[in-house]
């Protein structure tokens, strides 16, 4: 079975990742620092504790599994906090993306998954986000994506590196197996967010900003489920597998909900009460991010199969009330 190097496979999207790779026939190796990720979690293959700016760890790892392929998940990935700390997003995610996609390449395994965002786009208001729309990010995690892609594109030019480049609208939902699920300490997204409000973790779910350019004054997001999304990332390796050149996909619906819209669904999935605070806006928030593209569905064969916002809310519910991780 072929090694895949996951980095970030501790992680929410990163262990579902492993787990769609073993189910197609690969072998998930874990390479996480366990900052934000989970060691229980890490249920299909390898794990390696390891730092992105640990050089010689990554060597090691390299050396010892001759992967096929990279997975590159482990990144820093909060807006609001990316503006508050813009160094520990260029040092963590630009820096330690150098040295992978450098020790990838000393190691000879030339193709490469990576995990980038919408969030690159920025804020363009009434222009369609696709794939060859211009780039210019309002947020240090956006900008810090931006410039992996294009150290991806120049370690192609210079070093036969291919690599698929997936910019991801809004991740949500969980296995629908409830063997893994989103855990993050602190959480700051959305859904789960609401959910710990729904059932009294929290005291209630502050909406960020309702004076939005938008129907009902709230930000719009596409959302994606975490299953489709990392069926998307297997055949991304598959295209590379196959021979084919760098490119790079949109992974969203290209249906928006807004936040007040997505509280009305959870109160449907849960038959609670959502209580809801209205607060300031948070920066570095993008008014509307809907994905204009379907080309991953088209070029790449993707089929998701689970991306309503009823289910993926089903889905995370389901895992919010049993599953956690502890450290
Ligand atoms: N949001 C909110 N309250 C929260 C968390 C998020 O109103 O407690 C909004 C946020 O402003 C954005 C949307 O929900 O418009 C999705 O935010 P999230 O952090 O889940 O993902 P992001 O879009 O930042 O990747």
């Amino acid at each position: 079975m072929k090694n895949i190097l996951v980095t970030g496979g501790a992680g929410y999207i990163g262990s579902h990742a492993c787990k769609a790779l073993k189910a197609a026939g690969y072998t998930p190796v874990t390479y996480d620092n366990l900052i934000t990720g989970w060691q229980d979690a890490v249920k299909f293959g390898p794990f390696e504790q390891g730092d992105l700016l640990d050089r010689a760890r990554l060597d090691e790892v390299f050396a010892k599994y001759q992967p096929a392929a990279v997975m590159h998940f482990a990144a820093l990935s909060q807006v609001g906090e990316s503006m508050k700390d813009p160094g520990a997003y260029w040092r963590n995610n630009v820096v330690g993306s150098l040295n992978l996609i450098e020790a990838a390449v000393d190691a000879g395994c030339l193709q490469f998954v990576f995990s980038s965002t919408c969030a690159t786009y920025g804020d363009q208001d009434g222009v369609t986000l696709d794939e060859t729309c211009v780039q210019q990010p309002i947020n240090a995690y956006g900008a810090s994506k931006r410039a992996i892609e294009d150290m991806l594109e120049n370690f192609g030019q210079s070093h036969g590196l291919r690599s698929v480049i997936f910019r991801y609208f809004n991740v949500a939902g969980g296995d629908p197996e409830g063997e893994i699920g989103e855990f993050h300490q602190p959480e700051t997204h959305l859904i789960p967010l609401m959910l710990d409000a729904i059932d009294g973790k929290r005291p209630a779910l502050t909406i960020f900003g309702t004076d939005y350019d938008t129907p009902d004054g709230t930000c719009i997001r596409d959302y994606v489920h975490v299953c489709d999304l990392v069926d998307a990332h297997v055949k991304g390796v598959e295209w590379l597998q196959g021979g084919k050149d760098s490119t790079v996909f949109n992974l969203g619906t290209g249906d928006g909900f807004s936040v007040r819209e997505v509280v009305a669904y959870s109160a449907e999935v849960t038959n609670k009460v959502v209580p809801i605070v209205e607060g300031e806006r948070r920066p570095g928030d993008a008014t509307k991010l809907v994905s204009g593209s379907s080309r991953a569905i088209r070029e790449l064969g993707w089929t998701p199969k689970r991306s309503s916002l009823k289910l993926m809310i089903t889905d995370a519910w389901r895992w919010h009330q049993s599953g956690h991780y502890e450290k």
